[in-house]
């Protein structure tokens, strides 16, 4: 009996003790997380409205750029006249933010939760395309992967698990936005007719595409590294299809064009995959940023949503590199580059939070002179 009630008051010390230290701990990463998300300064912009297109990188690292210009010589991108390095986390206590979470800051300028779309708490947060919508402004998503992916999703839907894609392509169908470009035509065939009786003319090959439709949909085999045909198109290639038509509108443009697979081939640890794509990324960003130049009145900001992979770069050449440069299978925590093409009258900080690009973007399509 005396036993007994030692050993429970034994148990009762150790649980006690044990709800202390876990509460402890939570608590203080919770402050550790406010006070991060709590120094983010505000985005004051009081330059001249312009165009806006952001393009996004899933999962590209200063690393990736440093060991595709190792394997391909010097990247477009580097050229940017302003560049620097975005934070990513995102509400996960943790680790890495993952990409929902990471696209909702980005389009929105809110920190949420890994998984979550376009929203935080329940409550849905405006998003940049939402914004040029109601500005009277053309808007285009594209992706090399399905259009239903977390980034394009932040972009164009709401939702508190990234794996509702039933309702995310709901969302996208009364978004508003004019042109849906992805691949996946699996998935988007037999979604076809629900597709066009929301409003949306559907294609799966760039040569039946007719652009001057009102609302675009257009979903193919393959997004390609190099011109494959017109069921495998490259993302430079659409890139300018979306540009030709959303351009036309006197009232502005925002696009955003997602390279989606970096990621996936880096949580695969597929090293020649990743920088591949990290080459035909640069190359539609050069496409991207000769047209928006020779438009005028538009920026091109080019960035990531966060690193894949932890890869590490020390030098190697292009024979050297090998998939062991990689030390994780998935996100890291280190800052992502960004860059920024264009002529826009504002001073960007060397480090930023990856929520002030949604806050820059909605400031500068929003901006009165
Ligand atoms: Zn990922």
């Amino acid at each position: 009996m005396t036993f007994n009630k030692k050993a429970i008051k034994i148990t009762a010390i150790v649980l006690a003790c044990a709800i202390f230290i876990t509460a402890s701990v939570f608590a203080f990463m919770g402050i550790a997380r406010a006070v991060k998300i709590g120094n983010i300064p505000e985005v004051v912009y009081e330059g001249e409205k312009l165009n806006v297109i952001l393009m996004i990188g899933d999962g590209m690292g200063a690393n990736h750029l440093k060991a595709a210009e190792a394997r391909y010589g010097e990247l477009f991108m580097k050229s940017a006249p302003v560049q620097g390095e975005l934070t990513t986390y995102s509400r996960y206590l943790f680790g890495a933010t993952d990409s929902a979470a990471a696209a909702t800051a980005l389009a929105t300028g809110v920190k949420t939760d890994n998984g979550h779309v376009g929203q935080y708490l329940g409550k849905e947060k405006q998003s940049t395309t939402e914004l040029a919508i109601s500005l009277g402004m053309s808007t285009a998503i594209l992706a090399t992967e399905g259009v239903d992916g977390a980034t394009p999703a932040g972009f164009s839907a709401h939702t508190s698990t990234r794996n509702d894609l039933d309702g995310i392509l709901d969302d996208q169908l009364v978004s508003g936005v004019d042109v849906f470009f992805g691949s996946n035509i699996e998935r988007y065939a037999s979604l076809s007719e629900k597709i066009e009786k929301a409003g949306y003319s559907f294609f799966d090959s760039t040569s039946n595409l007719d652009m001057s439709k009102e609302k675009v949909f257009a979903s193919f085999e393959e997004i390609a590294l190099e011109d494959g045909g017109s069921t495998k198109p490259t993302l430079a290639d659409l890139a300018i299809k979306a540009l030709d038509k959303i351009s036309l509108n006197e009232k502005g443009f925002f696009m955003m064009i997602e390279e989606s697979h970096i990621d996936k081939c880096s949580h695969n640890n597929d090293l020649d995959g990743a920088l591949s794509h990290v080459k035909a990324y640069d190359n539609a960003i050069k496409a991207v940023v000769d047209y928006a130049l020779n438009l005028g009145n538009t920026i091109v900001i080019v960035t990531a949503d966060h690193e894949t992979g932890g890869l590490q770069y020390n030098g190697e050449t292009s024979e050297q590199m090998s998939d062991s440069m990689y030390t994780l299978t998935h996100h890291s925590t280190v800052n992502v580059p960004y860059f920024v093409f264009g002529n826009i009258d504002y001073e960007f900080a060397k480090v930023m939070d990856n929520t002030q690009i949604a806050k820059l973007c909605q400031a500068v399509l929003s901006a009165s002179v």
